[in-house]
């Protein structure tokens, strides 16, 4: 039987592995990626359909650090950063049925109908409010305590619909939004941290995390290409995987057996062992040994999202050109929200006059209640809700309506992440050359899973140049 020595193995090549990979492969550490899909991206997947350019899975991210940045240099020339159009700085959020833009400065802020004319006194004397001291605080109850309810109901609530597919009651602040968090902790105000923030002078390297929002010139999954196609010059990457078994062998390696769709199995050993899979996969990537400490990881909660992109040949309707619109909770409605990427990104559309808009639907708030509608009644529930808030004339029909379904898609970082943070960190401990990584922790996006595989691998270099 054959049998590889790299020096790391990685179970998974959506991003969290290739970014560990292209890290480990800068310093010239071996590894092999072990993926069981036919294909690299895991979560990301862009679609092409009569004409139109689409996602199927997450649509941009944020170069919320220099570590995406320097992803994309690694991915070039075969793929390219796309930093979004200023209709990116329009974020719509809907009440009473009207789109209103998302207040960004101090005079927009004091005339949106968006909040109470009290609340917007109350975010005044933010600075001043004394600071919170409950570790597990909801996102929901940091912001009301510090900002007031109009503005979770009509900014929070939305935020963390459209990105955690989420409530922000149910959240815990100190994980699920720890910049946020740590601002009260450690200047004892949103207002007061983010000035504070904002004077200190940062490296030329920390100058590249510039928070444009981005995606990859002809959508996501050309950088996800364009990564393993270099990586596989400097490593191992098998699809297609099944793994049969892990062992924890006496010399303290990982030996991992698997075979790749009908061939025979193959034996790969490493003194590390880094595994990017959901929290309830665990089990088919690691030994049954450790069967017994997973549950506070394999209980992580997942929120489901249906995403269905629409395409306008020749659209007519509201034309505000924007990053997208969300819909708050109280607003009783099917979507969470929706967004415009052929106003943000180029090559999306056939025509000059079309129109692409992504529907987000699910999450916590609806999971339950869509879960046994047919596709067509979901596409005509979001369908419904599009029309309305952009006043498309019924008269139009859609040139191009795709559904794709998550029924594990974002991770909630909730009441039970500490137990859960410190169970990773007993395994780790107890089994020297293991990690799990991926979104069972250190956030959800994917500006957040670029930055944990980078951090991985500089950790792992360490160990082995000791
Ligand atoms: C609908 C949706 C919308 C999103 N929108 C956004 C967004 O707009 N912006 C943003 O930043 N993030 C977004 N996200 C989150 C983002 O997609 C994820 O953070 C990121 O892609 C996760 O990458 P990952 O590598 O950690 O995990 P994954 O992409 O899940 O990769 C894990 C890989 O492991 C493989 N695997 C699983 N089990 C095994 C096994 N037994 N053996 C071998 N391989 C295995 C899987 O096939 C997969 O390829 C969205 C996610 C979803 C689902």
């Amino acid at each position: 039987m054959d049998r590889a020595t790299p020096q790391v193995i990685i179970v998974g090549a959506g991003i969290t592995g290739l970014s560990l990979a292209w890290r480990l492969a800068e310093h010239n550490v071996s590894f092999t990626i072990l993926e069981q899909s036919n294909r690299p991206g895991g979560q990301i997947h862009t679609l092409h359909e009569n004409g139109y350019t689409f996602e199927s899975g997450p649509n941009t991210g944020s170069i919320s650090n220099p570590e995406v940045a320097e992803l994309f240099d690694f991915a070039s020339p075969y793929a390219s950063l796309e930093e979004a159009a200023s209709a990116a700085h329009c974020r719509l959020i809907c009440k009473k049925g009207k789109l209103h833009v998302l207040p960004n400065g101090l005079l927009s802020g004091l005339s949106t109908p968006l909040f109470s004319f009290s609340d917007k006194l109350r975010v005044a004397c933010e600075p001043f409010r004394a600071k919170g001291n409950n570790p597990l605080e909801s996102v929901g109850a940091l912001a009301q305590r510090r900002l007031g309810k109009s503005i979770v109901d009509y900014a929070v609530d939305p935020f963390v619909g459209g990105i955690y597919a989420s409530d922000p009651y149910f959240l815990t602040a100190q994980y699920a939004l720890p910049k946020l968090y740590n601002l009260e902790q450690e200047y004892g105000s949103f207002i007061r941290g983010a000035l504070a923030k904002a004077k200190i002078k940062k490296s030329e390297r920390e100058r590249r995390a510039t928070k444009a929002v981005f995606s990859s010139k002809g959508g996501l999954h050309n950088l996800v290409e364009a990564l393993a196609h270099k990586l596989s010059q400097q490593g191992s990457l098998c699809y297609s995987t099944t793994i049969e078994s892990v062992r924890y062998t006496a010399e303290g390696n990982w030996q991992i057996s698997y075979h790749e769709a009908d061939k025979e199995s193959q034996i790969v050993e490493a003194p590390f062992y880094v595994t990017t899979v959901r929290g309830d996969l665990l089990r088919d990537v690691l030994p049954p040994v450790l069967y017994d400490h997973l549950a506070p990881i394999e209980q992580l909660l997942y929120a489901p999202i249906w995403e269905i992109a629409v395409g306008f040949d020749h659209y007519k309707g509201d034309g505000r050109r924007a990053f997208g619109a969300l819909i708050p909770t109280k607003e009783k409605r099917d979507l969470l929200g929706v967004l415009f990427p052929s106003d943000c990104f180029s090559d999306r559309v056939p025509y000059k006059d079309s129109r692409l808009f992504t529907l987000f639907m699910g999450g916590l708030r609806d999971g339950n209640r869509f879960i046994s509608l047919s596709e067509e009644e979901l596409q005509q529930k979001g369908l419904k809700d599009l029309y309305a808030l952009l006043r498309i004339p019924h008269s139009l029909e859609p040139s191009m309506v795709h559904l794709s379904y998550f029924p594990k898609a974002i991770p909630q970082y909730g009441i039970d992440s500490e137990e859960r943070l410190k169970a990773i960190m007993r395994l780790e401990s107890d089994y020297p050359g293991l990690y799990l990584a991926g979104g069972i922790r250190d956030g959800i996006g994917m500006a957040h899973r670029i930055k944990q595989g980078s951090d991985l691998a500089l950790e792992i270099i360490q160990k082995l140049q000791r």
